[in-house]
């Protein structure tokens, strides 16, 4: 407890506020300033601090009787320590005990009026699920495939066991959170088929707090990389293929890749461009069934771009046996 500090303004509530309005001053403020939220924000991992102390205090009738008296001036002048949290307080000839702020575990404190936002049900609290996101290489989505993930896991603080806290002083290690992380790695199966934005939940991988005895769970979403020529539609896959002026008028077998490896296909003649060939079976499973989606060949009737003399000769000699009424139905 400090009173050289202004717990109210901190809250943004006035003076005379209610149990009831701190509470939720605190709610809106402490949701705000969560280093969660703010990740790597340092002004706002302090403002988190400033904002758990002030609650600290104000909601505690006792705290909040004596906090105000010192404010009014019954407060002699002795010295502050000032150090972390402004937890020793040290007031000329005044009893310190109650004034210390203890033990308290932010996420404590956030987790309980989380949980009590809730209708009454109350989770096994193991800390919070991570969610880490991967990118993950298009054939590999559409087959199957092991992935490492790395990924920053939020354990228990060794140094202090989680109290955020070295005697009279804020933990040095964890700076107060009595959270650390360490890099991790864990293999994840990606199953054939997944879509973006998949989730794949790894039980136990997610933040572990020694003092709740267990971890949550890791949560990792899959971002599915785009392909140099496959595109994906649902269960389908598209793949665009150049064929000649000849073939698309005699049509012509021709390969083409698949996910499973090239395959033979057969143009037919007269095939213009924008036709779509069916190669059933060829598509992306469906998760945990034999079924899978097909891939079309979408044809595109390529033209030279700069042809030569010769060449234009023939394509006049070709206009003379073109119909000329290929626009007609807009007449
Ligand atoms: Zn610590």
């Amino acid at each position: 407890m400090d009173p050289k500090k202004n717990y109210y303004e901190i809250l943004g509530v006035p003076e005379g506020a209610t149990a009831e309005e701190i509470r939720k001053a605190f709610r809106r403020m402490a949701k705000k300033h969560h280093p969660d939220v703010n990740a790597g924000d340092k002004s706002a991992e302090a403002r988190f601090k400033e904002v758990n102390e002030a609650n600290e205090v104000l909601s505690d009738k006792k705290k909040r009787e004596e906090y105000d008296a010192l404010r009014k001036g019954a407060f002699t002048g002795g010295p502050f320590d000032g150090g972390w949290g402004g937890e020793a307080f040290r007031g000329g000839g005044r009893p310190t005990g109650g004034f210390r702020s203890g033990t308290f575990d932010f996420e404590d404190i956030l987790g309980q009026f989380l949980r009590n936002e809730g209708t009454g049900f109350t989770p096994p609290d193991r800390g919070e699920d991570v969610r880490v996101e991967v990118s993950v290489d298009f054939l590999d989505m559409v087959r199957g495939g092991v992935r490492e993930v790395r990924y920053r896991r939020p354990k228990t603080c060794p140094e202090c066991g989680g109290t955020g806290r070295a005697g009279r002083r804020g933990c040095p290690v964890c700076f107060g959170h009595g959270v650390t992380e360490t890099e991790e790695r864990v293999k994840i199966k990606i199953p054939a088929g997944a879509r973006d934005g998949a989730t794949i939940r790894v039980p136990s991988k997610g933040e572990e707090r020694a003092s709740r005895g267990g971890a949550s769970d890791l949560i990792v979403v899959l971002h599915m990389l785009s392909h140099p020529y496959f595109r994906r539609e649902g269960n389908d896959i598209l793949l665009d293929v150049p064929i000649r002026y000849s073939e698309a008028v005699k049509g012509a077998k021709i390969q083409v890749p698949t996910v499973d490896g090239p395959v033979m296909v057969t143009v037919p003649p007269g095939s213009s461009s924008g036709r779509k060939l069916r190669l059933k079976g060829k598509g992306v499973p469906t998760p945990g069934t034999v079924e899978r989606g097909d891939q079309f060949v979408v044809l595109h009737v390529a033209v030279p771009k700069s042809p030569s003399e010769e060449f234009l000769k023939l394509v006049d000699r070709l206009a003379q046996y073109e119909e000329s009424d290929l626009r007609g139905h807009w007449d």
